[in-house]
């Protein structure tokens, strides 16, 4: 590790005059812990630092891109807003943490969580980045959470980037859709559509063998690695490339009627006719 901080000697603040103000190590040790390292290792491009969505620090989006291009847009944003607290959380954590509360307030125990409320989780970060799609089996208490999570944010004026992934777009067949989350998610969020930037996961290996930095300075998103660029112009992009998750191997439930998602949900009820689902349509 580092060797203790010459400018504050460790304490993580410094005099200005009458203020107390972070230094400059606290930033950066807030900035990495707020980072995972999916998102520390990202390819940010001169392209993502162009986007909209960059400015939007402020406003509730639902994001939809390509999870190479949302690793990148989520680590240029972190750089260029500093001071800002960022953080990535999914669908998924957000059902583990309400589940958790929910069972360790039934038995008076309090070890082994990180958050010990939906809103130890939520009410920190000054702009939140839900991953959806994150839930891998279906269950109960996930859509309800997820929309009391997103709620407590709006509730409280606070930004939410909901991210949903190009290549596997949150809706009715997600684990955490309900009808109820997606109304309050089409009445209170932004669609923001990102044209694919990076080539698909696939290719991942070759980009960081070119040599990506971790984040280790501010001046990283003002020089685009140019040697990535050329390799990636090299690789001509496939019509069609089966996103490769071989962690996820999603059943079909019991109840399951058919291909009615090709990410396997099994689903009771039949789709409404009016679209009502994100990430697909125009
Ligand atoms: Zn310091």
């Amino acid at each position: 590790m580092a060797a203790t901080c010459r400018t504050c000697s460790g304490s993580g603040v410094v005099e200005i005059g009458e203020r107390m103000i972070e230094c400059e190590c606290a930033l950066v040790r807030r900035m990495a812990a707020s980072m995972p390292a999916y998102v520390r290792r990202a390819d940010v491009r001169k392209e993502h630092l162009d986007l909209p969505i960059m400015g939007m620090t402020r406003r509730n989006a639902l994001v939809v891109a390509s999870w190479q291009d949302m690793k990148a847009v989520v680590k240029a944003v972190i750089i260029a807003n500093q001071r800002m607290f960022i953080k990535v959380t999914s669908d998924r954590e957000i059902r583990d943490v309400y589940v958790g509360s929910k069972s360790r307030a039934a038995r008076g125990d309090d070890e082994g969580q990180i958050y010990n409320s939906l809103e130890d989780l939520m009410d920190p970060p000054a702009l939140m980045v839900v991953r959806m799609n994150e839930l891998s089996y279906k269950n109960k208490a996930a859509p309800g959470a997820l929309e009391e999570a997103i709620c407590y944010r709006m509730d409280r004026e606070k930004p939410t980037w909901l991210f949903s992934d190009l290549d596997k777009p949150f809706s009715l067949g997600s684990h955490a859709w309900s009808e109820s989350v997606a109304e309050v998610i089409r009445s209170n969020f932004v669609t923001v559509r990102l044209a694919r930037i990076l080539p698909p996961a696939s290719f991942d290996q070759e980009a960081e063998s070119v040599g990506l930095t971790g984040v280790t300075s501010a001046q990283s998103r003002d020089t685009p690695t140019a040697e990535p660029a050329t390799a990636a112009e090299s690789i001509p992009e496939p019509e069609r490339v089966e996103p490769v998750r071989p962690k996820k191997v999603i059943r079909p439930s019991e109840d399951d009627e058919g291909p009615l998602s090709k990410y396997g949900a099994g689903l009771s009820k039949k789709p409404s006719s009016k679209g009502s689902s994100f990430g697909r349509g125009r």
